[in-house]
């Protein structure tokens, strides 16, 4: 098959070297003229460690990484309000707090070591599904980019493409978003937690281990700073010496990050969607990633729903052989088949991040009185934490205790779960 990935982020990345393996002609298009990240540090899951481990490229990662044991959230009062330790869990189990530069470079990396062609600077706009079920894209001058079986849509989160699915029920914003910027931590003085401190719901500080660029870099922390969205050129213009200020009022732990900025200009602005589509294909085409499914960033979850979304697309067409000429119903076929496999985990996953997210990030200051007073305590009760834990390492699929086996991940079988 000959299939079109648009957009060089994480899932896409996954997808050409899982389709590029599997011996179909792979194509990448990346909006970007430059291929490098934009981005914060981000927390890995085991899950999405064990898609990389597919992928060959865990080591790599493992290589930059923080590992981080333990997650840590405390109020401005100082009482717990989280606390959960992977260890509970399995005793070896860890997340991996990398530099969004470490995974790009890697996967990037391996995406030119096995000689995909990524075709940088081109963004592709519109999509056509002709008589014979193949589907030819265009760039913004209009012009045809090609005509391929498969297109796999993972332009992220303000998707273009995902605009013309009609399976599209939200695409919002949320009215918090985050200040970020990234610090260096020579020492690993933020230790291997990420962790949080909260002003009831309308003030909110992470610290996360995030490793490092490249192996010769000093180790990172990626620092979060909840803000309005609507607030945030309203911080960057009251200066740096507010700004401190405001950070230093909740904690007392962001000096050595604090004397490392310079300039507001420093602070990032990213802001969270929460997309839901009832379905992901439709046809040959099938949006994966952020395009498919971005939420806010409160669960961890979006590169690693985003490397598993690859992974059971691998699975999907496995049966398809490179040389075949598959009919478009058979291809349509696998790709309701990759949606299927997705769905209940996804939907867990959107769920939870969009009744959790206002509890930590919103005006409703009142939901933290719950949250302080119940959490911590429900972190210490065996069925809760477990429930807790498995959420935090990505292989819920619904609500109750236990998790459907999706073949993706079953637990506790956690270390060879991946079918291959
Ligand atoms: C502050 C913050 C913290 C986060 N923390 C975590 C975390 O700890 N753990 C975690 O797992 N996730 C985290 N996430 C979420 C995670 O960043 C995303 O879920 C993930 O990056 C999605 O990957 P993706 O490949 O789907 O999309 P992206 O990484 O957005 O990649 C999309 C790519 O498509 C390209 N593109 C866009 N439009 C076009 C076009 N028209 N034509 C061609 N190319 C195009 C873009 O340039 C980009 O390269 C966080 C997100 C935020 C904002």
């Amino acid at each position: 098959m000959h299939v079109a990935i648009v957009g060089c982020g994480t899932a896409g990345q996954a997808a050409s070297l899982f389709l590029h393996r599997a011996g179909h002609r792979v194509t990448l298009f990346e909006r970007s003229s430059t291929l490098a990240p934009v981005g914060a540090g981000l927390l890995l899951q085991p899950t999405g460690m064990q898609v990389l481990d597919q992928l060959g490229v865990g080591d790599r990662i493992r290589h930059l990484a923080t590992p981080v044991e333990r997650l840590l959230g405390i109020n401005d009062a100082g009482r717990t309000v989280l606390d959960v330790r992977y260890a509970d869990l399995a005793a070896d189990l860890v997340g991996m707090g990398v530099h969004r530069g470490g995974l790009f470079a890697t996967l990037l990396g391996e995406t030119e070591r096995v000689g995909i062609g990524v075709l940088s600077g081109v963004s592709v706009v519109r999509y056509v599904v002709d008589t014979s079920g193949r589907v030819e894209l265009f760039d913004v001058r209009d012009v045809s980019l090609g005509t391929f079986d498969l297109l796999v849509v993972a332009d992220g989160a303000k998707s273009l493409l995902r605009g013309q699915s009609k399976h599209v029920t939200r695409a919002s914003l949320y009215p918090y978003g985050a200040l970020w910027f990234v610090a260096d931590d020579p020492g690993l003085a933020y230790g291997r937690t990420l962790s949080q401190v909260y002003r009831d719901t309308r003030g909110m500080i992470g610290f996360l281990p995030s490793g490092r660029v490249a192996p010769h870099e000093h180790p990172t922390v990626s620092v979060f700073w909840s803000v309005r969205r609507d607030q945030f050129d309203a911080v960057q213009a009251a200066g740096l010496d507010a700004f401190k200020a405001s950070v230093r009022s909740l904690t007392d732990r962001a000096d050595p990050v604090l004397a490392q900025l310079s300039s507001t200009d420093q602070l990032i602005g990213a802001a969270y969607m929460d997309v839901v589509m009832s379905r992901t294909c439709d046809g040959p085409v099938i949006f994966i990633g952020d395009a498919a499914h971005a939420m806010s960033p409160q669960l961890g979850q979006g590169v690693n729903l985003a490397l598993l979304d690859a992974h059971a697309l691998a699975r999907s067409v496995a049966d398809i052989s490179p040389d075949d000429h598959p009919t478009p119903t058979r291809i349509a076929e696998s790709l309701i088949r990759c949606d299927r496999i997705r769905r209940a985990n996804v939907r867990y996953y959107q769920l939870a991040s969009r009744w959790l997210t206002p509890v930590f990030q919103s005006r409703w200051s009142l939901l933290s009185l719950p949250r302080d007073a119940c959490m911590g305590p429900m972190c210490r009760v065996g069925l809760l934490r477990r429930i807790m834990l498995e959420s935090l390492v990505g292989i819920k699929t619904g609500a109750m205790p236990w998790s459907r086996d999706l073949g993706l991940m079953g637990w506790p079988r956690h270390s060879s779960a991946l079918s291959h």
